[in-house]
């Protein structure tokens, strides 16, 4: 028999539903988080450059040490983060995934209670499961889908042993980030309670004003920060992520990190040291080019009755249901969506039950993609409302 936690795992929502409906002819696809620009091309010529000077070996454990030099300079440069012993400090992993699942089978024992403000990115409630540790979603609907300082304090009072908090920001799937005072008054709780924090902040290059602040500022002792180029350099598919973690925890990370991959590409790592010096803010471009489509596709929902909060960063929409549209589950409508207007959108159950009246938009294609995408959705709404209309007669 095999491990049960795994018979019990999933792959996610997303992933399955964005290849369900990609047979559909003529789908519009607004389904996968990924950013529909190129890689740098300074990044690109340096792995070019990279496999002709034969980085062809294994590099050091934890990952090269110019590539960790690097990029704890930039991540203390960006948000005034204080990472200066880079060697003992910082972890190259493969993508901000691999970070993520090590320092869960780090930290976690089976029976763990984590804090996982919802909704969110679904593999943190897998990753946790898979070390028999319990999940806990924190629900957010009611304090503007983020989690503040007080709700934490009252979920700390009844939820007894919780020994990690889970923040993203900004978020997957809302786009919303937290405010500096924010962060200060959630460091301020989880210090109260000798919380680890696990802070995923892989989108944090693609917030709209430029200013993004991470909690490691103010709670450095106990935060595991994760970053990586997937978002901010278009690099999803070269799989860098950046750990950044105390000096005695990352030493530990490091066991887990070597023993279950060794690392990522040598040449890859070469490159990305091209990634955070050169093009160190590749996003630049990127995140004004996602505010505009933002615009675009936030005004059509609204203007056709739907509710979406208006995202901070990135490029996802989080969109509510509303009751004339909606039939029980986020599922059902995006089925229905996908079938009758062909376009897809992921279900807003896949980033926590709470959200089964939700759906999420990637703007992460053309301008032109996402106007098609709402003239679209505009014609199945109105067909909708014509069609319950017809009942009520
Ligand atoms: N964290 C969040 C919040 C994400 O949305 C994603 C990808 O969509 C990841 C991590 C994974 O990043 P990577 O591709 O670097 O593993």
């Amino acid at each position: 028999m095999v491990n049960p936690r795994v018979e019990d795992s999933r792959v996610s929502l997303i992933r399955l539903f964005d290849e369900r409906t990609s047979s559909i002819e003529g789908i519009i696809k607004l389904t996968i988080g990924e950013p529909d620009f190129n890689t740098p091309k300074s990044v690109k010529n340096a792995a070019i450059d990279a496999i002709n000077e034969n980085y062809s070996h294994y590099a050091k454990m934890g990952g090269m040490p110019e590539l960790k030099m690097a990029a704890a300079h930039y991540i203390n440069e960006k948000y005034n983060l204080h990472y200066d012993d880079p060697l003992n400090q910082v972890i190259i992993t493969v993508g901000a995934k691999e970070a993520l699942s090590i320092t869960f089978q780090t930290l976690l024992q089976a029976g763990d209670r984590v804090l996982i403000p919802v909704p969110t990115f679904p593999a943190y409630a897998t990753l946790c499961k898979l070390q028999g540790a319990i999940p806990i979603s924190l629900n957010t609907s009611k304090s503007g889908l983020k989690l503040t300082a007080a709700n934490l304090q009252k979920h700390l009072e009844t939820v007894s042993g919780a020994k990690v908090l889970v923040l993203n920001y900004p978020n997957n799937p809302t786009g919303l980030t937290y405010t500096r005072q924010e962060l200060i008054e959630l460091a301020e709780v989880a210090r109260n309670h000798d919380l680890y924090i696990v802070s995923d902040e892989i989108y944090s290059e693609l917030t709209f004003n430029g200013h993004h602040t991470s909690i490691a500022e103010f709670y450095p002792e106990k935060t595991i920060l994760i970053n990586g180029l997937s978002k901010s350099h278009a690099m999803t598919g070269w799989r860098i992520g950046f750990l950044y973690a105390p000096k005695a925890l990352t030493k530990l990370l490091i066991r887990v990190h070597h023993n279950n991959v060794t690392g990522p590409a040598t040449l890859i790592q070469k490159a990305s040291i091209t990634a955070v010096t050169e093009a160190k803010d590749a996003a630049a471009s990127m995140r004004h080019e996602y505010e505009v489509r933002k615009n675009i596709v936030r005004k059509g929902l609204l203007e056709l009755g739907f509710a979406v909060p208006d995202p901070d960063s990135g490029f996802y929409l989080f969109v509510k249901i509303p009751k004339s549209l909606f039939s029980g589950s986020s599922l059902d409508f995006c089925v229905d969506l996908a079938k009758n207007a062909r376009v897809a959108a992921i279900p807003g159950k896949a980033f926590g039950e709470a959200y089964d009246d939700y759906f999420r938009i990637s703007c992460a294609t053309s301008r032109a993609n996402l106007i098609e995408a709402l003239s679209r959705i505009e014609a199945y709404v109105r067909q909708r409302e014509k069609f319950e209309h017809g009942f009520q007669n």
